[in-house]
């Protein structure tokens, strides 16, 4: 097992976003579970069944579901190099759960996007996504060239069910409960690199990059 990279942040942070540019420049798989799951719902499996309550009410989908989906997904061939997480572990369970499976073999890092509550609720509420491929976009921070279609793929885009303000506030809730106590675990393992999520999306993923290769560095130097 090669390198395994997890994006911390906030709903909204921008996870979805740096992963893609992320996963073109370092070549690993990019592991959305939110897309996963919303892949299942889409095609009503019944995980997508499970999961619907859930997501829409902006409570996180238990944890026993979402590790066997992932640990599925991760088995497949282009993940043996590796792969880059967004938005799991969201629990310490999960990181746990995380954190056995790897055992020792693989070389892991923890990004964490930061962004203040304040800039959240903007973010989400203005999101797009495409109902073709995995493209994000924001109505106003970036925008489709032409409204409503995908510019990767000319496919049809949608404002997520979970996106309106009541439950973007909800999962914000949910965040700082369970999902913002992983900052501290992986900065106990000093496995831990914050960036500055609030700059233009291609200053945060210069910084994601400049803190990955920082901390690889100190890796090597570690084991010397
Ligand atoms: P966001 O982009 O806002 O961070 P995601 O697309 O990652 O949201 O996730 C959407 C929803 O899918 C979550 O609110 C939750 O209900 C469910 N979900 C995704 N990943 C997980 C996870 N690791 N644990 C539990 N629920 C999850
Ligand atoms: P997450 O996966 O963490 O929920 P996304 O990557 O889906 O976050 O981004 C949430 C919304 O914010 C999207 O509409 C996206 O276009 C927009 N966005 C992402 N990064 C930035 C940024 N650096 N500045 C402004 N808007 C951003
Ligand atoms: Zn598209």
């Amino acid at each position: 097992m090669g390198r395994v990279v997890i994006l911390l942040g906030a709903p909204g942070a921008g996870k979805g976003t740096q992963a893609a540019q992320l996963s073109k420049n370092l070549g690993l798989a990019h592991i959305s579970t939110g897309d996963l799951f919303r892949e299942n719902l889409k095609n009503n499996t019944p995980l997508g069944d499970q999961a619907r309550e859930f997501m829409n009410s902006g409570r996180l989908v238990p944890d026993a579901l979402v590790i066997e989906m992932l640990f599925d997904r991760v088995s497949k061939p282009d993940c043996e190099v590796g792969y880059l997480l967004d938005g799991f572990p969201r629990t310490i369970p999960q990181a746990a759960a995380l954190e056995e499976a790897l055992g020792t073999d693989a070389d892991v890092v923890a990004l964490s996007i930061e962004i203040r509550d304040a800039a959240i609720i903007e973010r989400a509420t203005g999101r797009l996504l495409c109902r073709g491929c995995t493209a994000i976009y924001h109505r106003t921070f970036s925008p489709p060239a032409q409204a409503g279609v995908c510019g990767e793929c000319g496919g049809e885009l949608f404002q997520r069910e979970d996106d309106q303000e009541e439950v973007v506030a909800k999962r914000l809730n949910v965040y700082h409960a369970e999902t913002a106590p992983l900052v501290e675990y992986y900065s106990d393992r000093d496995l831990l690199v914050g960036v500055n999520g609030e700059q233009a999306p291609d200053q945060v993923t210069e910084a994601l990059l400049a803190g990955l290769s920082a901390s690889c560095a100190a890796d090597d130097r570690g084991s010397n």
